[in-house]
């Protein structure tokens, strides 16, 4: 059940983040605010994906806070990977050739960013990876609208 968007209580971590500086995010906070988020605004998403972009609805409570995952999603995605993720970007990159699928360009294992989206997982420079998170929470009609700016 969600609540009315526009009434949100602030994030349960705000008052530890003005104490003490920004606490290292971890993957199950990231799970607990976005589980949050869905709940409250009434939104589903795959496998831990972002949430679409709440068009029309700019200024409000709920953008904010769509922002703030957009925020932590991409500090999540840009840290360094353990082991286990190390091994599964390379395998990655070894099937790609060693390169990025969207600019093409050479990619090395240091700069892969694991993109772990169905049905169609790859590694891509953390820049490139950006362009495709912001690209599918905007949707298509933004890329065809960005046509008209490039
Ligand atoms: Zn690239």
């Amino acid at each position: 059940m969600a609540k009315t968007p526009g009434v949100a209580a602030p994030a349960p971590d705000a008052a530890v983040r003005r104490r003490a500086g920004r606490p290292r995010l971890t993957s199950e906070d990231w799970s607990a605010r976005l589980a949050d988020y869905c709940r409250r605004y009434d939104v589903s998403v795959r496998d831990g994906a972002l949430p679409a972009f709440p068009s029309g609805r700019r200024e409000t409570a709920q953008h904010r806070e769509w922002m703030s995952l957009y925020k932590a999603h991409r500090r999540l995605s840009g840290r360094g990977p353990d082991a286990a993720e190390r091994a599964q970007r390379q395998e990655r990159l070894t099937a790609q050739r060693g390169r990025c699928p969207l600019c093409r360009q050479p990619l090395d294992l240091e700069e892969a960013r694991l993109d772990d989206w169905k049905p169609d997982p790859a590694v891509l420079h953390a820049r490139c990876l950006d362009f495709v998170l912001l690209a599918r929470a905007l949707g298509p009609e933004a890329l065809e609208r960005t046509r008209t700016r490039i």
